[in-house]
């Protein structure tokens, strides 16, 4: 299992907290499946963007099915499973320094949806998208 606290030398302010990525929409505590997900996705989101400067900012966390659905979100969405997450990237800043660092996002063992289909924002997930990667 990976945990934040386990890992000695990992000291820095996590990107995202689990309330920031619940955003209030489940009771994790009551669901570890869907709360560890969780934990092993913001683990993953933190290695990937240890060396980036700028700020990140959740556009899109957990979605209930209800949510999901309002959202136009996937049937099979990661969001949903505590698998997903939308970052938001309004001047394409993300995307830009995650083509540069890709080999990073497969390091972590997170995939991206295809930036085409994420034009304000980027979607990662921990469960492989059929098109990642897409990346030379
Ligand atoms: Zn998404």
């Amino acid at each position: 299992m990976l945990e934040f606290i386990l890992k000695p030398d990992y000291q820095h302010k996590p990107r995202f907290t689990l309330d920031q990525y619940f955003m209030g929409r489940l009771d994790y505590e009551n669901h570890p499946e869907i709360k560890q997900a969780a934990i092993d996705l913001l683990e993953r989101i933190d290695l990937l963007f240890t060396t980036y400067k700028g700020t990140l900012t959740l556009r899109s966390g957990y979605r209930s099915p209800e949510i999901n659905s309002k959202a136009g979100g996937s049937a099979q969405s990661t969001h949903m499973i505590g698998q997903g997450i939308d970052i938001a990237d309004n001047d394409g800043k993300v995307k830009a320094w995650i083509k540069d660092h890709f080999v990073l996002v497969t390091e972590n063992k997170l995939f991206q949806e295809h930036p085409s289909k994420t034009p304000t924002w980027v979607h990662l997930q921990t469960r492989p998208t059929r098109n990642n990667p897409f990346y030379p």
